[in-house]
């Protein structure tokens, strides 16, 4: 895919969540496994001192911009994106879709308990989804083991990993290889909201791009790691800057 769009050395897809999803559609029916990363700016700030984080979404065959803090930079540094992709609704899309093409779908990721409640949600949602299998993302070395085993022997379609960045990425890079799916994308915290324990930002909120804000203010673990957003206004600033 062209019309790509750089941000701190991060590649970006410039598609509306339509494109996307057409453009996953037509990979999926070929042979070829694809890879999809949803970076927001905390991602894109966590790989500016993660070299293999920023390596990996380099990779990806499609990277879209999950927020509005990139859309912003984009249009700051003067490379307009069409928009944001939300990888939570880009995931609802792709699972209509495998819904209704019968592709077959694996759940990774989440605290013991969230991808099987996720799964029981969404086959309520979507009757003819096919779930093959899932798994929790709190693993030792001896389970990951049995995961890659059970994902070689169910070969889903679409691979959904929810491990949070960078592990996400970072293990989609070292396992997709070796993996017999056809569509691997790394997912953040999307099975915890299908799966009821998090909330989305009411729409209103999301409206008003403060869906971030939202999240800092509802989830402790984030107020942990909002100081990645500052930064990353501060480094867009200043490569704007250095720019001009
Ligand atoms: N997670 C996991 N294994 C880990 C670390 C995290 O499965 O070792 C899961 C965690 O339970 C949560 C998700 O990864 O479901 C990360 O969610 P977060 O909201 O941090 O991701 P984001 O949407 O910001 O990428």
């Amino acid at each position: 895919m062209d019309n790509k769009v750089f941000i701190l050395g991060v590649p970006l897809q410039s598609v509306s969540l339509d494109e996307a999803v057409a453009q996953v559609s037509n990979w999926l029916q070929g042979d070829v496994t694809r890879l999809v990363f949803t970076p927001n700016a905390e991602i894109i700030a966590l790989a500016q001192d993660n070299a293999a984080l920023k390596q990996a979404l380099a990779q990806a065959d499609l990277t879209v911009p999950d927020g509005i803090g990139v859309v912003w930079a984009a249009h700051l540094l003067g490379q307009p994106l069409k928009g944001r992709v939300p990888g939570i609704e880009l995931l609802d899309r792709l699972l209509q879709m495998a819904a209704m093409d019968n592709y077959s779908v694996y759940l990774f990721g989440g605290c013991p308990g969230v991808a099987a409640e996720a799964k029981r949600r969404l086959e309520e949602r979507y009757g003819d989804l096919n779930i093959v299998g899932f798994h929790h993302g709190y693993f030792d070395a001896e389970e990951e083991k049995k995961v890659q085993a059970e994902i070689q022997a169910l070969r889903p379609d679409i691979l959904a990993v929810a491990l949070g960045a960078p592990k996400q990425e970072l293990w989609l890079i070292e396992n997709v290889g070796s993996l017999p799916v056809k569509l691997a994308l790394g997912v953040g915290g999307s099975l915890d909201v299908i799966a009821g324990k998090v909330k989305r930002a009411p729409l209103l909120w999301r409206r008003l791009g403060l869906e971030w804000l939202y999240r800092i203010m509802t989830d402790r673990r984030r107020l942990k790691r909002a100081w990645q957003l500052p930064r990353f206004v501060v480094m867009v600033l200043k490569a704007k800057y250095r720019k001009a």
